[in-house]
C-alpha cells in the first residue's frame, strides 16, 4: 500500500529494532522502505537488513553535511555496491547552505561527482536540498540533465516545486507537512500533482505531528498519506496508490 522513499533503518535509533519496527510497518500497510546509508557503517548495516528483509532497498552516498577524507573514503564504497547491482539509488547527496557544515565548494565537489557516478551506473539520484535551490538546478543542468532525481524532504516554494517538476523530477514529502506552522507547505502539496509525489518519513528524523519529540518510524508514514489525502480532497487510497506507483518507476522498475 505504502512506499517510505527515505529511511535512515541503519541509524543508531532504529537498527537495533529492525525487526520490530519493520513488523509495525507490516501491519500498517508499508510494503517497501528505502534505506539510505550516508558511510561505510550505516551502508554495512544496510546490506544485513537488506539481506533479511525483502521490502528493504538500499540508496547510498554521502551527504551534503559530509566532507573530508572519510567522504572521499566512501564514494568508493558507493561506487563498488553500485556496480554490484545493491543499490536503487545514488543519495541523498545535494547542497545543504543552511547549516553548511561543509564549505559550498567541497558540497559541489562530492555532488558533481556523483552525478557522474549516477549516469556512468543507470541510477537515479535522491537530492537533499536546503537554502540551496538555484545552485542545485544549475549544477544538475549542467552535469545531469538527462536526470531522473527525486528532491526528498522537500521544503522549497511553489517556483521551487513548479521548477523542480519542470526538470522532470519528483518530489517527496515528510511528515512536516502535518506541522503546525507548515501552512506554506501544505500549498506546495496542494501544488504538486499525485503522479510526481512520493512519501517518506525520512525516520529516525521528523516524526509527524501526533508522534513529536518520538523517534520517528516507517509505519508513521500514514500520517504524513492522510494529510496530503486531506490538502487534496481526494481519497487515501489514491495519495497511496500513485505515491507507491511513483516509488516503483522511480527505484524499481529493473526489479520488476
Ligand atoms: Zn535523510
Amino acid at each position: 500500500m505504502y512506499i517510505d522513499s527515505h529511511a535512515h533503518l541503519s541509524s543508531e535509533e532504529l537498527f537495533p529494532e529492525a525487526s520490530e519496527l519493520l513488523e509495525r510497518a507490516r501491519s500498517s500497510g508499508v510494503e517497501a522502505i528505502v534505506n539510505i546509508c550516508t558511510d561505510k557503517l550505516t551502508l554495512q548495516r544496510g546490506f544485513i537488513l537488506k539481506d533479511a528483509h525483502s521490502e528493504i532497498f538500499l540508496a547510498a552516498s554521502s551527504t551534503p553535511h559530509d566532507g573530508g577524507e572519510e567522504a572521499n573514503l566512501f564514494f568508493g564504497e558507493v561506487e563498488k555496491a553500485a556496480k554490484a547491482k545493491k543499490l536503487v539509488a545514488i543519495g541523498e547527496t545535494g547542497l545543504d547552505y543552511y547549516y553548511e557544515h561543509v564549505s559550498k565548494e567541497e558540497q559541489k565537489k562530492h555532488l558533481i561527482k556523483y552525478f557522474h557516478l549516477a549516469k556512468e551506473v543507470s541510477l537515479p539520484i535522491i537530492f537533499h536540498c536546503r537554502e540551496a535551490f538555484a545552485d542545485l538546478f544549475t549544477f544538475a543542468e549542467e552535469e545531469y540533465p538527462q536526470g531522473p532525481a527525486l528532491l526528498h524532504c522537500f521544503t522549497g516554494t511553489v517556483e521551487e516545486a513548479k521548477k523542480v517538476l519542470d526538470l522532470g523530477w519528483y518530489i517527496s514529502f515528510s511528515g512536516i507537512i502535518t506541522f503546525k506552522k507548515s501552512e506554506a507547505l501544505r500549498e506546495v502539496v496542494q501544488y504538486v500533482p499525485l503522479d510526481r509525489m512520493m512519501i517518506e518519513t525520512d525516520a529516525p528524523y521528523l516524526a509527524p505531528s501526533s508522534k513529536r519529540g518520538k523517534v520517528n518510524e516507517p509505519s508513521f508514514i500514514v500520517e504524513t498519506a492522510e494529510m496530503i489525502a486531506k490538502i487534496k480532497q481526494t481519497p487515501l487510497d489514491l495519495v497511496a496508490k500513485h505515491t507507491k506507483e511513483n516509488a516503483i518507476n522511480f527505484f524499481m522498475k529493473d526489479l520488476r
